[in-house]
């Protein structure tokens, strides 16, 4: 019932001309896809000053790629130098945000709290919030894989009312850009637990319309081993969607 999604972080990649020609290079390579991809929703999340040049050219060509920002801004407007609100990004046609990416929490000193209220903010302008959690290292060995991923999306989703609509993204921080992606059966085991704490904070049918993405160093070569996994509903992709064909072939799991 959960349609997949594939979902490209672009991270601080691409000033908005080269934004265009991926784009182009994608729908390009996407076209001539051999088998039918359009059952997978496909999500490109470019850097904020990109993201009103491919507005135009989705729109324009009628490209049937969703358009995602890499973060938001927790207040509705005002004196916050720097800060991008939800409103703006929702003007542009932005369907999803990511909050709570790990490059946020560690390279910024996003709290869970900061998330919460990005992804309330997000789901207050019609957009839906994509929360990304997951363990580093460090807590692997302490905690064990799942507790601090549960404890992320427990504090995020705290914030936001009960019928609102959101994606999980599970990115094991060790994974992320390392080339040692988890196994397919480590991403399904968090993932049924992550599933299993959306039944019980919120109810069975809400966990069970919730897609749950994988995310750390999926490639062509790995992605089709994660989506076999029941829980696991599509993927967040970073390094490998910079390129139109593995992105490509990235979408054309299977
Ligand atoms: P990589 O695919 O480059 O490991 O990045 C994953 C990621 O952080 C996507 O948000």
């Amino acid at each position: 019932p959960r349609t997949p999604l594939i979902a490209g972080n672009w991270k601080m990649h691409l000033d908005h001309l080269q934004a265009i020609a991926l784009v182009q290079k994608l729908a390009w390579s996407l076209k001539d896809a051999r088998h039918d991809y359009r059952q997978t929703e496909v999500a490109v999340f470019p850097p904020f000053t990109d993201l009103r040049s491919v507005q135009t050219l989705l729109a324009a060509d009628k490209l049937s790629l969703e358009l995602g920002a890499q973060d938001v801004s927790p207040h509705e407007s005002g004196a916050y130098t720097g800060d991008v609100s939800a409103a703006m990004l929702a003007k542009l046609e932005v369907t999803y945000t990511l909050v709570g990416h790990s490059e946020r929490r560690q390279g910024h000193g996003e709290s869970d709290d900061v998330v919460g209220r990005k992804a309330l903010a997000a789901h207050r302008a019609g957009m839906v919030p994509m929360i990304c959690v997951g363990e580093t290292a460090e807590d692997l060995e302490e905690h064990g894989a799942a507790a601090i991923p549960l404890a992320q999306l427990g504090a995020a989703i705290a914030e936001l009312p009960a019928d609102a609509d959101f994606v999980v993204a599970y990115e094991p921080v060790w994974a992320i850009g390392s080339g040692q992606a988890a196994t397919p059966e480590q991403a399904e085991q968090v993932a049924r637990a992550l599933r299993e704490q959306l039944r019980d904070l919120r109810d069975d049918a809400r966990a069970a319309a919730t897609r749950i993405l994988y995310g750390g160093s999926v490639s062509s070569q790995n992605v089709a081993g994660f989506l076999r996994q029941p829980n696991v509903d599509g993927a967040l992709v970073g390094g490998a969607s910079l390129q139109a064909d593995e992105f490509s072939r990235i979408v054309q799991f299977e």
